[in-house]
């Protein structure tokens, strides 16, 4: 999955040329940068890797997801629908703008249940937010239909699904924004890092503003700068950046390795006729960090976990029903509204309407639904060892389930 474990001389080289000019701001300082712009050519290079018209790069995926609602006028009275699984950034990001995050249920694609979200919809929806989970993207077309008929904006969140495609096109380049992070655990890393895509220039524009304090970056002299509105400070620094660029010249390398042994892993559990796996739109488009599997019921996947985990072999596993920070069933600071800073007591109330709802029917997903990380770093014989030892783990599980009926 992380491009941190393949670390090496371009990455130095890139942060080197930052260094020895010591400009590790991405805007101003033209003359001593001596030409040095890695959050610039990285926003270039982003363009033109995933078709994306522009390209604004932020401190977090987080901080590009509050920027693109930001962007796109997403705000106060505004619900925005958004799958029961993810990671908590995505609910934050629409309560730091002051939006109801509307939590829905997910499917067995892991994202979101369409038929779900046409009944989530009200007069205050205003935007649906696919969060295309563990390298693999929601059914975008059922999606963008519905926005399309009800004139609803599409936010990607794309931060988990680098270098996924849907249909011929990269996640994140479809809606009216998408959002990769380059966080140090995601699919390209620059250790902190984000990025808004559009390919619309409205939101490429306020993008740019909001993310520096509102600087409409009009002038050649940052303090004569205006602001036709009030900003935040969400900017990248080009250390960061430097990381960043070397990591997407390598995103192909890094995708090849994770869909080769996506593939292996795949052949190895797929002889356990009780496994199933994650139903994918668009199968050619997988970006295959995870491999996401299912078994026959809740019951068993907990002693398949219990199993793995008894056996030493659990670490890159995960259950996310017993997650504390993806699925919604833990997300008790959500489900109380527990805030530092107070929330309009209308907000408050509609954060724990929402996030108290019944979903059933995520459960039923996701207690049976097991991801396995892809490392870049696993040899044939190493794959084969840990498939083998699963596939045991299952069969083990299985039969003492059969001899207790
Ligand atoms: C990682 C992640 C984010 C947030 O990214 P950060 O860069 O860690 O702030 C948002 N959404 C999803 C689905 C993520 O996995």
């Amino acid at each position: 999955m992380p491009g941190f474990e393949l670390f090496g001389a371009s990455e130095r080289k890139h942060v080197n040329d930052v260094m020895e000019t010591g400009i590790l701001m991405r805007y101003g300082f033209d003359g001593p940068r001596k030409g040095i712009w890695k959050a610039k050519e990285l926003e270039q290079a982003i363009c033109s890797v995933f078709g994306s018209k522009y390209a604004q790069l932020v401190s977090s995926g987080t901080a590009a997801l509050t920027t693109a609602l930001s962007a796109l006028g997403v705000g106060y009275g505004d619900e925005v629908i958004m799958p029961s699984f993810t990671f908590v950034a995505s609910f934050e990001a629409v309560l730091s703008v002051g939006a109801v995050p509307v939590m829905v249920d997910v499917d067995d694609t892991l994202t979101l249940d369409p038929a779900a979200v046409r009944k989530a919809i009200t007069p205050n929806t205003k935007c649906i937010m696919p969060v295309h989970m563990c390298g693999s993207m929601a059914d975008l077309d059922a999606l963008q239909a519905i926005c399309k008929e009800r004139k609803l904006i599409l936010l990607e969140d794309a931060c988990q699904s680098i270098g996924a495609q849907y249909k011929g096109k990269y996640l994140g380049t479809i809606g009216d924004a998408g959002t990769f992070s380059f966080d140090f655990v995601k699919t390209i890393t620059c250790a902190e890092g984000g990025v808004v895509l559009t390919n619309r220039e409205d939101v490429y524009t306020t993008s740019d503003g909001y993310s520096d304090h509102g600087h409409d970056h009009k002038g050649v002299d940052r303090g004569a700068d205006l602001h036709p509105f009030i900003g935040y400070n969400y900017r990248i620094s080009e250390l960061h950046a430097a990381v960043g660029l070397a990591q997407v010249e390598r995103l192909q390398e890094f995708l090849s390795i994770q869909r080769k042994n996506h593939a292996a892993l795949k052949a190895i559990l797929s002889q356990v006729p009780e496994i199933s796996f994650r139903r994918i739109p668009d199968p050619a488009g997988d970006s295959c960090t995870f491999l996401s599997w299912f078994l026959p019921t809740h019951e068993i996947t907990e002693a398949v976990v219990n199993e793995l985990k008894a056996q030493n072999i659990l670490a890159g596993n995960f259950y996310w029903f017993n997650n504390n920070w993806h699925y919604i069933r833990k997300w008790d600071h959500l489900k109380q509204s527990i805030t530092l800073n107070a929330l309009h007591p209308d907000l408050k109330a509609a954060v724990i309407h929402h996030a108290n709802k019944d979903f059933s029917a995520s459960d039923a997903i996701m207690s049976r639904c097991i991801s396995t990380a892809m490392s870049l770093l696993w040899t044939p014989e190493q794959i084969k060892e840990k498939g083998d030892k699963i596939v045991s783990a299952v069969r083990k599980v299985l039969a003492a389930q059969k001899a207790a009926v």
